[in-house]
């Protein structure tokens, strides 16, 4: 007395899962991920930072997006080595960059996701970057997003504040598309919120966008809080931004993210 059915598309896709999953779970050891490089630009169109954005490139197949591998990294728990070898390859990058005068004060974002922030030894792992690239921590800013701070709010505060000292500083990113609290926006010890995308997508045409970054803006200036846009694609978004007092931006409009090969040419 029993009807059961079967859905073809249900089990493709946990058999392509399953197929990634095991792909993932070598493409550190194959040395397959790479680390792309996005320019960040101050309101003169001077080169302030970049933000490294991971890839993955499995040989022979199209480069694998992060929106796909992060989440199921982050389910297996791989993201904690990826994490890792992201740190110090970020690391690495800024300790030659300290060695070019064109490049030595450029600040690095690097994305952290919220199963690594709250690893135990998550401080310790950060410290371990440091001392072994030897790099000035100041140029190390941590982006984390509003679903990282969700949790408890104490214990992020507490290790955010350790990671403060070790002096790495910090960005929210994806700013408002989470559930922004501004009790927790006061009590974070952050330096820098980042204008999603998603918000600048339709300024200066969107009324709602357009008052919704104004409001971001107000409320960063009166909690003294430096503000980035992501995803500036056309001279009006950055010219809304600009008067909006928005001084530091990042997107296609500037540049996509490059491998590090490509930033000699920039740099020229
Ligand atoms: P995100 O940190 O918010 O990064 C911004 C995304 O917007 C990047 O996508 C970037 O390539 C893209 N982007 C930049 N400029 C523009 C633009 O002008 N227009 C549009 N439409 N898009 C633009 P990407 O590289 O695919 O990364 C997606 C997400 O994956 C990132 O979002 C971040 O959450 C995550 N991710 C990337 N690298 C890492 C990493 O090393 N660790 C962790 N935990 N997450 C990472
Ligand atoms: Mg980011
Ligand atoms: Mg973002």
């Amino acid at each position: 007395n029993l009807v059961r059915f079967f859905n073809p598309a249900m089990q493709a896709a946990i058999d392509s899962r399953i197929v990634m999953e095991a792909a993932l779970r070598q493409a550190l050891d194959k040395g397959e991920f790479r680390l792309y490089y996005q320019p960040q630009i101050d309101q003169h169109g001077g080169l302030i930072g970049a933000e490294a954005l991971l890839r993955w490139l499995p040989p022979g197949q199209d480069m694998v997006s992060p929106d796909t591998f992060i989440p199921l990294a982050e389910d297996t728990g791989l993201i904690l080595a990826i994490g890792q070898w992201v740190l110090d390859t970020a690391c690495a990058q800024l300790k030659a960059w300290e060695k070019d005068p064109r490049t030595q004060s450029l600040q690095m974002s690097v994305n952290v996701s919220a199963r690594q922030f709250h690893q135990q030894d998550f401080v310790e792992s950060v410290q371990h970057s440091l001392v072994s690239s030897g790099i000035n921590p100041a140029r190390l800013k941590l982006e984390l997003t509003e679903s990282v701070v969700l949790d408890n709010v104490d214990a992020v505060v507490g290790r955010m504040q350790q990671l403060n000292a070790l002096g790495i500083r910090f960005c929210l990113d994806d700013f408002g598309t989470g559930y922004s609290s501004l009790s927790y926006l006061k009590r974070l010890p952050l330096d820098q919120v980042k204008i999603d995308q998603s918000f600048v997508r339709d300024v200066p045409d969107d009324p709602n966008d357009a008052a919704i970054v104004r409001a971001i803006m107000a409320m960063s200036r009166s909690l003294g809080l430096q503000v980035i846009a992501e995803g500036v694609e056309t001279q009006a978004q950055r010219d809304f931004l600009l008067q909006n007092e928005c001084m530091a931006y990042q997107g296609f409009l500037f540049c996509e993210p490059i491998p590090i090969e490509e930033w000699e040419r920039l740099l020229q």
